[in-house]
């Protein structure tokens, strides 16, 4: 018999494939775990994309030939980048290149604008060209769990313009189907949420085999969960009214 647990409302507003837009701001209750980057007190990111981005950037030998530029930020930067970049840049650059306060990713932690190391490095656009170092750090960003966040030709969908620099940790198996897939975050939940836990999406995952499906959040009362006595599984709040589950089928 399967121990039925629930998961708590406030859950829909955490984990790592939370999407934050200018359409689904971040829950003021979104609850971080600070882990430093590269040791430095005022660059910070959520523990587990900290961790996945040192252990990528060790298996390339990148740290020092990129440079971290802007991850975690509070309400009170987003709204100084963003009141600073329209004195500087104008209302319709901004509106282009930097999130509306409240609705950036880089309030999440899970996101990072990386850079070629140089001399002059730009704050807002930071070069991250598709050679050397940074085409090293792309081609293997997806098996530690980050995405391209906004990529070129889907500018419409994700309302921000292409950012080559802008990096996202939404974990595994996620990185990959998105990469492979090629789709935005928020085409990849608009996708996972035509899935259930009867008609769930089927995957083989390396030598596993993976399930993924949408549970809708219940709208009063924490949601029941009765999965779990034959799988292991990960869950992820969306910020979007649910939750994705993944579950890894046990092999004998
Ligand atoms: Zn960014």
């Amino acid at each position: 018999m399967s121990r039925i647990q629930t998961l708590p409302k406030h859950a829909v507003y955490e984990g790592n494939l939370v999407l934050v837009n200018a359409r689904h701001p971040l829950h003021p209750g979104y609850h971080m775990s600070f882990a430093p980057v590269c040791g430095r007190s005022d660059m910070l990111l959520q523990r587990s994309a900290w961790v996945l981005l040192n252990a990528l950037m060790d298996a390339i030998d990148g740290w020092g030939k990129i440079f971290p530029v802007s991850a975690w930020r509070s309400q009170q930067e987003q709204e100084a980048i963003w009141e600073h970049s329209i004195k500087d840049n104008g209302l319709d650059f901004t509106k282009r290149y930097v999130a509306q306060p409240g609705c950036s990713e880089h309030q999440t932690g899970l996101a990072i604008d990386l850079g070629l190391n140089s001399e002059h490095i730009d704050f807002i656009r930071p070069d991250f060209p598709d050679a050397g170092i940074c085409a090293q750090f792309r081609k293997n960003a997806a098996r530690y769990g980050f995405i391209e966040r906004y990529p070129k030709g889907k500018e419409t969908v994700t309302g921000i313009a292409h950012e080559p620099w802008h990096f996202r940790f939404v974990g595994t198996p996620h990185a990959q189907i998105m990469t492979q897939l090629e789709l935005t975050l928020e085409e990849y939940i608009a996708f996972l949420h035509t899935y259930s836990p009867s008609h769930p999406y089927r995957l083989v995952f390396g030598t596993n085999n993976l399930t993924l499906f949408y549970l809708p959040a219940e709208e009063q009362a924490d949601t029941p969960f009765p999965f779990g006595s034959r799988q292991c599984h990960t869950v992820s709040g969306d910020n979007c009214g649910g939750f994705i589950v993944t579950q890894w089928e046990i092999s004998r």
